[in-house]
């Protein structure tokens, strides 16, 4: 006999827990399962933890800059590593936590510990117990993707979820891959004091991004000691001793990189191999990736997949906005959709990489009439006062609308500041609203208006 619920959640991501409480609190009876820690990859091994974490390698990094500003430290700086995990474990505690209690203190909400797969398209088993719904919310997630790299099955590996065990410091940590995940714990051991190597497939790194983007992140990640290795299309992996030889093909320098920890960076599958998926019916792609429309169902009627499992984002706000899609469409009789949003995310590296709407590549390709300005770091007065001029902000405009296109702000606060722009691609308004608005002295983005203000033709 199976349990009945009005509706099942499965996995605490960041979609899951805020729907299966909306639900519960209509009166629904609704159940959510999860299989190891509330609140899924951004709490215990995502954004949070690095977050952290990185605040400890930055509080490193202007220690020894301390004499630049005048301060003298008179001992040199030492990284206690298991604090500095201790601080880690603590937050996402807290988080975690904070989120379990709040499930379990929810009326109608009933919360499952274990592994849920589909019996068949109404029906959940989570080990011995069958569970029944007429609505199904997949939150399931996604983890590190490891590619059959040669020689991978004869070392050992660190990933985004064993990183956050390590309380040593690794003496030469080679990061596979040049993109966000890899770049942001690249920087963060560098500055706790190991030395980095990031080996990289693409001739450059985050090949998302604009040429100018990835050739500035570079010049920064070296100017703090990190080899990097582009052009690496054969790698494989070698023990020597207590040691992992990773071999690189690049165009200049050695075959072969040895270190002491390999850490692989090199993108993410979706947690859909194991949901029994094909017993319901749900149609997958070839990657595992939850098919779903505008409104984030699947083909199977009563069944939705949120968050990374759907391919349809890969951040913490794009799975909270799915749940906010969902419970408009089907509690507020709003009909809010996918397509409404616009692309945001940042690259956590310091400074950071603030991201909104196309690139330059893309407005290029569009083949439209584009306006464009870039204003470099140097030129902002609060970059100057605080010594951190690395970087440079870039904004595309509709040559005919004058609508904002996207911008790539890659400096100080810039996680912030693309904001502004941000909430004005939103109103759908002319990048003019902004160039007459007065901003707060000494800022960083006070400097949006003015480069709005030198806008030239995208030749
Ligand atoms: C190192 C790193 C840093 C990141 N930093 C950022 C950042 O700064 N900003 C940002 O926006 N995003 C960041 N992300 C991405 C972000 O963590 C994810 O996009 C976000 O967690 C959304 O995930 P989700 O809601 O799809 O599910 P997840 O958070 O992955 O949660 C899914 C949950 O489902 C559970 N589960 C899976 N299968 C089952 C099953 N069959 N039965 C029961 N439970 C199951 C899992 O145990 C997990 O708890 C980062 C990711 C990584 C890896």
């Amino acid at each position: 006999m199976a349990t009945k619920f009005d509706a099942i959640v499965i996995g605490t991501g960041q979609a899951g827990p805020s729907l299966a409480v909306r639900l519960a609190d209509t009166g629904m009876k609704v159940a959510i399962i999860e299989r190891k820690r509330f609140g899924g990859t951004c709490v215990n091994n995502g954004c949070i933890p690095t977050k952290t974490l990185i605040a400890s390698a930055r509080a490193a990094h202007v220690a020894r800059r301390a004499g630049d500003y005048g301060v003298t430290i008179r001992s040199p700086i030492a990284i206690n590593m298991k604090k500095v995990k201790a601080r880690k474990d603590a937050v996402v505690r807290q988080s975690s936590d904070g989120l379990q209690k709040w499930l379990r203190n929810t009326q109608n909400l009933t919360v499952i510990k274990g592994h849920a797969r589909f019996a068949d398209a109404h029906r959940v088993r989570v080990d011995d117990e069958l569970l029944e719904a007429d609505k199904f919310f997949i939150n399931v997630g996604a983890r590190a993707s490891i590619p059959t790299f040669r020689g991978i099955d004869q070392v050992s590996y660190l990933d985004n979820s064993t990183m956050m065990a390590v309380e040593f410091l690794p003496e030469h940590l080679i990061v596979i891959g040049g993109s966000y995940v890899g770049l942001e714990f690249a920087q963060m051991y560098r500055r706790f004091g190991s030395e980095v190597t990031v080996v990289e497939r693409g001739q450059r790194l985050c090949k998302r991004e604009d040429e100018d983007v990835s050739e500035n992140v570079q010049t920064i990640l070296e100017g703090e000691g990190i080899k990097i290795r582009l052009n690496a299309d054969c790698i494989g992996f070698e023990k020597r001793d207590a040691r992992v030889a990773v071999q690189v093909e690049c165009t200049r320098g050695d075959k072969i990189v040895i270190g002491s920890h390999t850490l692989l960076a090199v993108g993410r599958v979706p947690n859909t191999n194991d949901l029994g998926v094909e017993k319901a019916g749900i149609e997958v792609d070839k990657r595992g990736y939850i098919q779903v429309d505008d409104q984030l169902r699947t083909n199977v009627p009563g069944i939705y997949a949120l968050g990374d499992c759907n391919g349809r984002g890969a951040f913490t706000h794009t799975s909270y906005n799915d749940y906010e899609i969902v419970a408009a469409n089907l509690l507020d009789g709003d009909h809010r959709r996918v397509s409404d949003r616009i692309t945001a995310y940042a690259l956590y590296i310091d400074p950071p990489l603030g991201r909104a709407g196309m690139t330059e590549a893309e407005v290029r390709k569009s083949g439209r009439k584009a306006l464009i300005a870039k204003l470099p770091m140097t030129q902002v007065g609060r970059a100057r006062e605080r010594g951190e001029t690395d970087g440079f902000m870039k904004i595309l405009v509709d040559a005919e609308t004058k609508k904002i296109l996207g911008a790539s702000l890659l400096g100080i606060e810039c996680d912030e500041v693309i904001h502004s722009i941000l909430d004005v691609m939103y109103a759908n308004a002319p990048y003019t609203v902004i160039q007459r608005a007065m901003h707060i002295h000494p800022t960083v983005t006070e400097l949006i208006p003015t480069m709005l203000g030198e806008l030239n033709p995208l030749e």
